[in-house]
Parts: structure tokens; C-alpha cells; sequence
């Protein structure tokens, strides 16, 4: 183990605690490596203290007052909150998960060291501890996970009070009475959409035609008529151009397709337009692990990277930026590195936005199913035809189903409305079996529920829908 300045040794070294790391540290002690795992600041990485976890707890409060000031059904209500206290509260999750992750990782014999972590070569590493010592390590294998951060937007660098990021925008002590967004990723429209629910007027500044580029567009067409009713203003096909402040508040010059120019004005300007990898002053120089065009790192289907010793997961390894990518590559790494016959094989990965109504996917959309050369049957089915989603007086928006046409195998399936973030799991279940269309329609499902929508958009694939 480390003591000071002594080179001592460990099986794997995992750096960076976020999903992808503390995932592959506990896997490979449950293996039988001796893990050690170095993080600088705390368990969890971005996901439990300035992602996931505290976004999603914020969008949670958000949908509830929204919903008890919109409460439909005839029933009344009136609603006041707190945000300091509802702040508060989000803390105490991640505060929660923290601990938990910490706790994890002791019962499974992983050392967390908390400093950073310096590779010196393919089996050495520098450990800068936060108690101010240094040490060497000596590893086997190395497994990085050193996630990602919010990239800057030219012309507009972040000063944490006027221009924020993510972080800095789940972290407001009081809810802004206007914010722009620069750029309509899930990140944008995810928090945009929770600070309109709170009373924050929000404008979103989009370069591309239309938000949620990633996506069916059918599926993000409903998003866009509710943002729209939420007062949420979208300037599409616009560029900004400038920033000056003006008392407390920015001024933000816009231009569109056709050059003309427009001045909008908010309390925060909130810069939401990607990530960057964390592979920069990690010492990469000193080992053969290579970078790609936009410096992240290059990994094989096991997760090792160009230098046969060092693995790499999560944000820092490449797309899609998502945790639940992370965990699985986790696994992935360190069952290939206990020897395992482990690969990132999975045919999908399911992607969510907690929009309102959510949106989630698995698989491939009508376009690049027929850009792979499949010819497609699809199958649709609208929630205000589902008894589920009538009792709950929720019935924006459908599920659709894309299956090869020639065997019915399932190849993607894409849904707005309630719960879309839960009611997809089926889906990718179904994908990673290979199951086809007759499976889904075949499957019984309870009644009156939101997930009887995926048998019934399978059944209107196969050309035997009964409820439309
Ligand atoms: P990270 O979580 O970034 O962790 C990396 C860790 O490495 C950090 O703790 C860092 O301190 C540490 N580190 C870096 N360099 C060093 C070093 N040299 N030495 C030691 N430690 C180091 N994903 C979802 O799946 N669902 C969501 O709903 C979702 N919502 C999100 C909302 C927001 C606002 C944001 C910003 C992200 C969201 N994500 C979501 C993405 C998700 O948070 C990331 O994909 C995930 O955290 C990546 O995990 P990781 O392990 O690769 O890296």
C-alpha cells in the first residue's frame, strides 16, 4: 500500500471515482485484484454531485410544483416552496450516494485514496495526496475514468455569476427570473425546462434547425409544443454573437440563418453546448494510451486503450456521455483485466432526457435503420389510447417501434410521455435479447398501465392493434 514517498504496488489502480471508476474498482476486488482507487475530489464524480443525481432531483421538485399548480382532474391547490431548503434537500441525496459509494467500496477491499493521480509511465503513477505527500504507485494495470467537464462557448468564458455552467446552474441560491440557455442538447432543455417550472424566463439559443439533434424527430416535436406552453422561447438556427453586461444582467447578441441580429437579456446565461475529455495533465505522454481528434481516449472493445496495461471507461473514453455507459464499461474493464471473456458487446444503449413529457430511446430510429440497409415495418401507439395513462391524466405523447421488416426483429424503440426514462429498460431488454416483434405483443402486460403502450405499439407493427 502507499506510505509518503515509498514505491509500493497494486494490482489495478483506478483513477477518477465517478461511475465508471468506482464501478471497475469494486468489480475488479470482487475478482481478486488489489485495488487501489485515487480521486482528487469526492466518490461519485460529476454524476452524484453535479449531473445526474442532483439535476434529477431538481427536475423531480420542479415537476411536482408544476403539477400541483397545474393539477388537473378538478382538484385545487396552491403551493408555495423554498428553494434554499429544497437546495438543502438535494444535498442530503447527494450527500447519501457519497457515503454509500464510500461505504462500497470498503466492504468490497478497495483503498480510495483522495489526491491525484500522475502517470509517470505504462506501470508507475505519481499520487499527489490532499494531505500534501506525494507517492509513487507501482500497478499492473491502470483503469482511467476521469470523466469530463462543461466545454466553454467562444466569446462567452465562464465567470461562475453571469455565465455559468451546469454545475454552477444546479447549484443557484435563488431561482434566476431569467436565464438564456446557449445550446438545446438534453442538458439544455432538461434544466431550461425545470427552471421555466420554478418561474425562471427562459430562452434557449440553438445553432442547429431543431433541439434534441440526437433524436426522433417526431418524439421531439411533443417536447417542443410543451416547452412552448411553458413560455419557453427557442431561437433556432441562431448563433450568439456577443455578451456585454448591463448592470446585473447580460446582454446577449444573437444572429440567425440570414445575418439579421437580435439583443436578448437575462439574469444568467447558462452554456450548455457539450464536453470536454479530462485527459489533459494526466501524464498520457509518458505511456503509448492514444487520444482521438478531440482528445479522448481511444479503447478496444475490452476498454484497453492503445498501451496493453492501461484501461479506459466513462466520459473520458468517448460518446455517449452517460453513466450508465460508464457502469457497464466499468465491468467491462475490469472483468478483461481478471481475465474474463468481458466486451462492451451491448447492441444499445438506451438514452433519456427528463424533459416534460421525458423522452427515451434504445436502438436505431426509422432513418438509420434504413441508412443501415434495413427495410423497416414501424408501430405506433399514441398514450391517449392507453387506459394507463388516461387514469393518470397523462397522455402526451406515443411509443414507436421500428422492427426489420423482414423477420420483425426489433431494432429500436423510441417514446415521449410518462415515465419514458422507466418504460425503456423493456426495450432494451428486448434489443439485447434480439426479440422480435411477435415477443413484445406476445408478452402480457398488467392492465391499466404506461408499459402495456410497448406491447400495443409492437402489435401496430404486426398489423393487428386492437386499441387504435
Ligand atoms: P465522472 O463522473 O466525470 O468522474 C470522474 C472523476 O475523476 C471525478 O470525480 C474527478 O474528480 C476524478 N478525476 C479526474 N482527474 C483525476 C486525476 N488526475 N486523479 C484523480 N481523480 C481524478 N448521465 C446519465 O446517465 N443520466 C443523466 O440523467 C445524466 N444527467 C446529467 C446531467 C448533467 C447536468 C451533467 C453534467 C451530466 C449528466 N449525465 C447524466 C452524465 C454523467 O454525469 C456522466 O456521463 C458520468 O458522470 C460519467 O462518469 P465517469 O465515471 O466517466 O466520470
Amino acid at each position: 500500500m502507499v506510505m509518503g514517498d515509498i514505491v509500493t504496488g497494486c494490482d489495478v489502480l483506478v483513477i477518477g471515482g465517478g461511475p465508471g471508476g468506482y464501478t471497475a474498482a469494486i468489480r475488479a476486488s470482487q475478482l481478486g485484484k488489489d485495488v487501489i482507487l485515487v480521486e482528487k475530489y469526492d466518490l461519485g464524480g460529476v454524476c452524484v454531485y453535479r449531473g445526474c443525481i442532483p439535476s434529477k432531483t431538481l427536475i423531480h421538485a420542479a415537476n411536482f410544483i408544476y403539477d400541483l399548480k397545474n393539477p388537473g382532474m378538478g382538484i385545487k391547490s396552491s403551493v408555495e416552496f423554498d428553494f434554499k431548503k429544497l437546495q438543502q434537500g438535494k444535498f442530503e441525496v447527494v450527500k447519501k450516494l457519497r457515503d454509500g459509494i464510500g461505504y462500497l467500496c470498503k466492504k468490497y477491499g478497495v483503498e480510495v485514496l483522495r489526491g491525484e493521480a500522475y502517470l509517470e509511465s505504462s506501470d508507475k503513477a505519481r499520487i499527489s495526496l490532499q494531505d500534501g505527500t506525494t507517492s509513487t504507485l507501482k500497478f499492473e494495470n491502470a483503469i482511467i475514468a476521469t470523466g469530463s467537464r462543461p466545454q466553454e462557448f467562444p466569446g462567452f468564458p465562464y465567470d461562475g455569476k453571469l455565465v455559468i455552467n451546469s454545475n454552477e446552474a444546479l447549484g443557484l441560491s435563488k431561482v434566476p427570473e431569467s436565464m438564456i440557455i446557449i445550446g438545446a442538447g438534453y442538458i439544455g432543455i432538461e434544466l431550461g425546462t425545470m427552471f421555466a417550472k420554478l418561474g425562471t424566463k427562459v430562452k434557449i439559443i440553438q445553432r442547429s434547425s431543431r433541439i434534441l439533434t440526437k433524436f426522433d424527430p417526431e418524439v421531439v416535436e411533443v417536447v417542443s409544443q410543451k416547452m412552448k406552453k411553458l413560455g419557453i422561447e427557442i431561437y433556432l438556427n441562431s448563433r450568439p454573437e456577443g455578451i456585454r453586461k448591463e448592470k446585473d444582467r447580460a446582454v446577449v447578441t444573437i444572429s440567425d440563418k440570414e445575418g439579421n441580429k437580435t439583443e436578448l437579456a437575462a439574469d444568467k446565461i447558462l452554456v450548455a453546448v457539450g464536453v470536454r475529455p479530462n485527459s489533459e495533465g494526466l501524464g498520457l505522454e509518458n505511456t503509448k494510451v492514444g487520444l482521438d481528434n478531440n482528445g479522448f481516449i481511444k479503447v478496444d472493445e475490452k476498454r484497453r486503450t492503445t498501451d496493453a496495461k492501461i484501461y479506459s471507461v466513462g466520459d473520458v473514453a468517448g460518446p455517449p456521455f452517460l453513466a450508465h455507459k460508464a457502469f457497464r464499461e466499468g465491468k467491462v474493464a475490469a472483468e478483461a483485466i481478471a481475465g474474463l471473456p468481458s466486451a462492451f458487446d451491448n447492441r444499445a444503449i438506451p438514452e433519456t432526457v427528463f424533459s416534460d413529457p421525458e423522452i427515451a430511446c434504445v436502438g436505431m430510429d426509422e432513418e438509420s435503420a434504413r441508412a443501415s440497409g434495413f427495410e423497416i415495418s414501424t408501430g405506433r401507439f399514441p398514450f391517449r389510447a392507453s387506459g394507463g395513462a388516461l387514469t393518470l391524466d397523462r397522455t402526451e405523447g406515443f411509443v414507436k417501434v421500428v422492427a426489420n421488416k423482414k423477420n420483425g426483429e426489433i431494432l429500436g424503440v423510441h417514446i415521449v410521455g410518462e415515465n419514458a426514462s422507466y418504460l425503456i429498460s423493456e426495450a432494451s431488454l428486448a434489443i439485447e435479447m434480439a426479440a422480435v416483434l411477435e415477443d413484445l405483443a406476445g408478452t402480457i402486460h398488467p392492465h391499466p398501465t404506461l408499459p402495456e403502450a410497448l406491447a400495443e405499439a409492437a402489435e401496430a407493427a404486426l398489423g393487428k392493434a386492437i386499441h387504435i
